[in-house]
């Protein structure tokens, strides 16, 4: 069966088509326009699958990957970054405006599950996947399926708690997530009250200021940390990174050092990897979700 995967991002919904061998047939892009509602953005997933599937052969799997997710309780999305989707039942939209059945998964399992089926960590039975972007989110996958937890909640590693007393305050209500100290968002918030000044978090990492060594330091640390806790739990084979901060190449001798002080073990083999499929890793995790869950 041909399986179809959209990455609903908040500026591009991206599509695929995967041949039955998990070769990409085709993929296209197009704006998704948040600020003209759910209509137009449904809308415009409607036109992209049109588009790329005048060549596919029916019936197809469709699987859509978003930031967020389904509330268990109310069945509604919750936590999009595409705030005009939240509260919305994005699963009936969809089924609704593409008449056929659809999964939707967030976006990080879905890296998660593409890396742990095509990409680094191919060869692993259990696998973290962790997006560094303007946020950071994580996934699950036991023997190449995602592990949602029985509260939906497995993986959620931008919101577990490093500093309870005196932590950052985060958007979610919280204080001291690991979100607030090593996303893009959370690196450059930080510089602007110590600075006064604005920048992106990559310059920022890269900077050799005293403000700007110390944040990465502290990057570096909680990151290390955070992932040596996951480790105590969850223990997996290996941790492959995504998003825009996972190109910033020193972080992976430097945090596996850290991650290593905090394992209680005395042994390290945690394979510690930047993801292999790039940006496609969010459009392939959606197109096998249907198969994976
Ligand atoms: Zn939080």
């Amino acid at each position: 069966m041909y399986r179809l995967g959209i990455d609903l991002g908040g500026t591009k919904i991206e599509c695929a088509v995967l041949e039955p061998n998990g070769r990409v047939l085709v993929r296209e892009r197009v704006p998704t326009e948040a600020e003209k509602g759910v209509s137009h953005i449904l809308g415009n997933i409607k036109k992209i699958i049109d588009k790329v599937t005048t060549c596919v052969p029916s019936p197809f799997s469709i699987g859509i990957g978003t930031p967020g997710s389904i509330s268990m309780k109310t069945g509604l999305l919750r936590n999009s970054n595409t705030q005009c989707l939240n509260g919305q039942p994005l699963k009936e939209l969809l089924e609704d405006e593409l008449k056929q059945d659809v999964q939707v998964e967030n976006d990080a399992n879905c890296f998660a599950l593409a890396e742990a089926t095509y990409g680094a960590g191919r060869d692993y039975g259990v696998v973290l996947g962790v997006i560094l972007g303007t946020g950071c989110g994580a996934g699950i996958v036991v023997d190449r399926k995602i592990h949602t937890g029985i509260n939906k909640i497995a993986g959620e590693f931008g919101h577990h708690t490093v500093s309870f007393q005196n932590g950052r305050p985060c958007w979610c209500g919280s204080k001291g997530c690991v979100e607030t100290y090593v996303s893009g968002s959370g690196i450059e918030a930080q510089y602007l009250r110590k600075t006064g000044n604005q920048d992106n978090a990559k310059n920022i990492l890269s900077s050799s200021c005293e403000e700007a060594y110390n944040l990465k330091q502290e990057f570096y640390e909680v990151l290390g940390v955070s992932l040596g806790n996951v480790c105590n739990i969850l223990d997996p084979e290996i941790i492959v990174m995504g998003g825009g901060l996972s190109n910033y190449d020193p972080l992976y001798a430097e945090v596996r050092k850290q991650m290593q002080k905090y394992t209680f073990s005395d042994t390290f083999n945690t394979a510690f990897v930047k993801n292999r499929l790039g940006d496609s890793s969010g459009v392939i995790g959606a197109a096998i979700l249907p198969a994976c869950l």
